[in-house]
């Protein structure tokens, strides 16, 4: 930790110093932005309700001409996030020392004129040009709730304990924030059938993850040693799995999920980097006494003493009826990615460890991320149990899976006593009709 992890750090940029700000000075996270009614996109940083125009700092000669700040004039984090983390460092010491406070308000507001840009007056794109994302089951609670839901007798299979479990996921159908998610079609068959139907979904889902992007890559055939493998991450976003649980149940076996997940997955805009995280890392949960300790190729002391983040997710539900009656969003769970059986080093380490190649910009995520309480479900499989006990809205809605209408919005934050709060945003998305195009 260094300087700009500070908690008293203040900005000039008043609205980043609210106590429950998303964004103050210690978080400065990167997104790809254009202004409304200009196509051309950028990247930018996060501060309180604005964004910070880089590439105008630069020619302003504002920051120095390095890779990271000239990175910042294309339209994906991609570039940014293949250099070496010393080289993002420096960087975020720069971003930091320009949007400090120096007591000189008259010289903040002239400044911030040119090199700031409102947030209500751009549109946030994907952050990075995904190549390759995968997903992975990494809080044993969630593995265990779905897994006694499908298999009563046998809930967690015999190799959760020794693999961080994945699947392949579809780069294609990644979503910005605020994009419809329209309810996908496909075979269902319900357990009294003789026969598969095919149609739209009657159980559509959404699944509550923390997002990390692949940093520096590795070269095919080479590996991710587990002590290397926080410095190939590049930062960590919100993100929402999609996912039509009749569907799912129907194909699953033997090869796992596929048509169940992939017509879309939503990410959340602002990607907060693995040095802004610094400050609340906190132990690897604890195995239970019996389960076994990692394969060797996945211990490492450093990362059982801080492989774990004191991040909170919550999913809030926002339905048609409650928007028309102007209801504040229901929040539907709290979750801690305190609880997670493996650590994002462990996942990245495992995806490499037989030579596969990661590269900048590829997208892996935990998993649903829950906790041992019912309250801490992260979708609504588990917390309706299936649809057995299906949630009563305030305003008398009912729900057990995903109707027309609804919007999903998914926030998250990392605290910790004697830390700044910096938060991740938003992450949302309405369910469209399947004949809404
Ligand atoms: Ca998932």
């Amino acid at each position: 930790m260094n300087e700009t992890h500070d908690p008293q750090l203040m900005s000039w940029v008043q609205s980043a110093n609210a106590p429950l700000a998303d964004f103050p000075i210690q978080n400065l996270p990167f997104g790809v932005f254009s202004r409304t009614g200009d196509s051309a996109s950028r990247v930018g940083v996060a501060i309180g309700d604005q964004i910070l125009d880089v590439t105008v700092c630069l020619k302003a000669g504002l920051l120095s001409k390095s890779p990271a700040a000239r990175a910042c004039g294309e339209s994906s984090l991609n570039t940014l996030m293949g250099l070496d983390p010393a080289e993002l460092a420096d960087f975020r010491r720069e971003l930091s020392a320009l949007l400090k406070s120096d007591g000189k308000a008259a010289r903040s507001k002239s400044r911030a004129k040119k090199i700031l840009i409102p947030m209500r007056d751009a549109i946030m794109g994907l952050p990075a040009e995904v190549g390759d994302y995968t997903d992975f089951y990494a809080s044993i609670h969630h593995a265990t709730n779905v897994g006694s839901m499908f298999r009563p007798d046998n809930p967690l299979l015999p190799n959760y304990k020794y693999v961080p479990i994945g699947y392949h996921g579809r780069a294609s159908s990644i979503i910005a924030s605020g994009t419809d998610v329209k309810r996908p079609s496909g075979q269902t068959k319900s357990p009294d059938a003789t026969a598969p139907s095919f149609g739209p979904s009657k159980m559509l889902d959404y699944e509550s993850e923390l997002g990390f992007f692949v940093g520096r890559g590795n070269e095919i055939g080479s590996t991710i040693p587990i002590d290397e493998s926080e410095s190939h991450i590049f930062g960590y976003c919100l993100v929402n799995d999609w996912s039509a649980r009749d569907i799912q149940s129907w194909e699953y076996q033997p090869l796992g999920p596929f048509l169940a997940k992939n017509f879309a997955t939503t990410l959340s805009p602002w990607v907060v980097t693995a040095e802004a995280i610094e400050p609340y890392r906190i132990p690897l949960a604890a195995r239970a006494a019996g389960d076994p300790q990692p394969l060797k190729y996945l211990r490492s002391g450093m990362g059982a003493a801080r492989g774990g983040i004191a991040a909170y997710l919550e999913v809030f539900l926002s339905t048609k009826k409650m928007r028309a009656s102007g209801a504040e969003p229901f929040r539907l769970s709290r979750a801690s990615f305190e609880s997670m059986y493996w650590s994002p080093a462990q996942m990245l380490t495992h995806h490499a460890s037989n030579g596969c190649n990661m590269k900048p910009g590829d997208l892996l995520a935990s998993g649903t991320v829950s906790g041992d309480s019912p309250e801490s479900r992260g979708c609504l499989l588990e917390l309706t149990w299936r649809g057995a006990n299906p949630i009563k809205l305030p305003n008398r809605e009912v729900r057990r899976f995903l109707e027309d209408g609804d919007e999903v919005i998914m926030k998250g934050h990392l605290e910790m006593e004697g830390r700044a709060r910096i938060g991740f945003g938003e992450c949302r998305g309405t369910v469209v009709s399947a004949d809404q195009v």
